[in-house]
């Protein structure tokens, strides 16, 4: 039974950008959201060329698509050949990017692709992506740096056709890239259309939507690493508008999960509504916070192990799931048993020397060229010396711990019981050995002890480092 609602239906744009303009937001640090129209239905992949003629794609223009090498269906159809057709039969002249697999059947988000990509546009050709993450990651980042270089020209129509309900990045406005091995994520820009089509969504193998779940879970503890930044002076911009518009996530993902588990249309429609939304949430504050923290550093820390020992990754969302599950008893740890009165306050200020010396030896048996250790440190070390500047703030939150900060952080996050009852009721991997392919508790572990050294983001395992915990 479906109850809850969503604070505002991201099928709506209109209703959206209003929703948005209503929000308190007395400094103007809101962003615009620059979507002109997402389309959720079992349908509504028929509409691909009415979208584009919306967007001022006229039939005998010019369609680029991008695709990876994954088959896919739309039921018991071949899905890239169906979007093809329905492009052929509109009268568009579609031509196909195919992103190359690597040897264990994966894409990864490399800024090289991104150059491929952007070679192959023109002026007045429309992009499409149609795929998952990586692909939209690509697409949109070629699409973002072609209007970047063509200031003179309207911005390029990108139409985002999500294949399976697996990441928020489809309505984001920034990109996930690996730049020297590390992955970064960085300013881009907002599809012009997205179709969500039901049929696809649910024809996708199940583990993604699964995926899907996992990765809205972060929203259950990053929201309160992102307010520990805030209040300890690590991050100068904090904004409860993403958490209205996320409002209830916990309880209306609960009541769809037995639709997700049949894969019925409804139970996609509840996962899509959420991903997009957390797209949203992220890109009106034109940041990850409130939905990448502890768990995305964690994640983020096992892909490049897997890289280094060429290994496949886990999909994203289901190690977020479960680095959220782990944060998610970090916090509870903390909230239980922070005693600001046993703080050695010199202790928690270690040395830059030290620091540096730290991540390089931390990073050498992963990349012994030194690249990723320079990269993160560089990241690191702007985190290192905001923390030093702002002994004050953490020595006045140490003061008002138990009357303000510690129940408001119980407010923003969940506790473990809630995102466990969320992941095992829908089946999803609940530990790292149950991922796929599986990761050692060793390795796991050493990924949430130091997935906090890899960039600037405040978070609480950095928090959690400087106590000794
Ligand atoms: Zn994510």
């Amino acid at each position: 039974m479906i109850n809850t609602t969503f604070a505002v239906d991201p099928a709506n744009i209109p209703a959206v950008k209003r929703w948005l303009a209503a929000q308190d937001d007395p400094q103007g640090q809101l962003r615009s959201i620059d979507i002109d129209e997402i389309l959720i239905g079992p349908g509504v992949l028929l509409d691909l060329p009415f979208v584009l003629q919306r967007a001022g794609v006229t039939p005998g223009s010019k369609v680029l698509m991008v695709v990876d090498e994954t088959p896919m269906l739309r039921e018991d159809v071949d899905l890239k050949r169906f979007v093809r057709d329905l492009l052929y039969v509109a009268g568009y002249y579609e031509t196909t990017c195919h992103l190359e697999n690597d040897e264990y059947g994966l894409v990864h988000a490399e800024f090289q692709d991104v150059e491929g990509l952007l070679w192959g546009l023109e002026p007045g050709t429309a992009l499409i992506a149609l795929g998952s993450g990586t692909v939209t990651d690509i697409a949109k980042h070629a699409a973002y740096l072609y209007d970047q270089q063509h200031p003179e020209q309207p911005r390029m129509v990108y139409i985002c056709i999500p294949t399976a309900n697996s990441v928020t990045a489809y309505a984001a406005n920034m990109a996930v890239l690996l730049k020297d091995g590390v992955k970064r994520t960085l300013p881009s820009r907002y599809p012009t259309a997205i179709i969500s089509d039901l049929r696809v969504l649910a024809s996708a193998p199940k583990a993604m939507t699964l995926a899907g779940l996992g990765d809205c879970c972060a929203r259950f503890v990053a929201y309160g690493d992102w307010y520990l930044a805030s209040v300890l002076g690590l991050v100068d911009f904090y904004s409860e508008v993403p958490l209205a518009l996320l409002n209830n996530l916990d309880t209306i993902l609960l009541e769809a999960i037995p639709g997700i588990g049949q894969r019925s249309h409804r139970g996609e429609a509840i996962v899509a509504r959420a991903l997009l939304l957390a797209g949203i949430a992220q890109s009106v504050v034109d940041m990850s916070a409130p939905i990448s923290g502890t768990e995305h550093v964690t994640s983020h820390m096992l892909d490049m192990i897997a890289y280094h020992h060429h290994r496949g990754l886990a999909l994203h969302g289901a190690q977020v799931g479960v680095a959220t599950l782990t944060a998610a008893r970090l916090y509870q740890n903390f909230l239980d048993n922070f005693d600001p009165e046993a703080v050695n306050f010199d202790s928690c200020y270690p040395k830059y020397e030290q620091m540096q010396m730290r991540i390089y030896r931390l990073f050498q048996p992963v990349d012994p060229t030194g690249a990723m250790a320079e990269e993160c440190w560089s990241d690191y070390c702007r985190k290192l010396t905001l923390w030093y500047q702002n002994r004050a703030l953490f020595e006045q939150f140490c003061q008002s711990w138990q009357s303000i900060h510690r129940p408001k952080i119980a407010s923003l996050v969940r506790p473990p019981n809630v995102v466990h009852q969320l992941l095992s009721q829908a089946g999803a991997p609940l530990t790292a050995q149950e991922l796929e392919p599986p990761i050692s508790q060793e390795e796991f572990d050493f990924a949430v002890n130091n997935g906090h050294f890899i960039r600037a983001r405040f978070v609480l395992s950095d928090l959690l480092y400087f106590l000794g915990w």
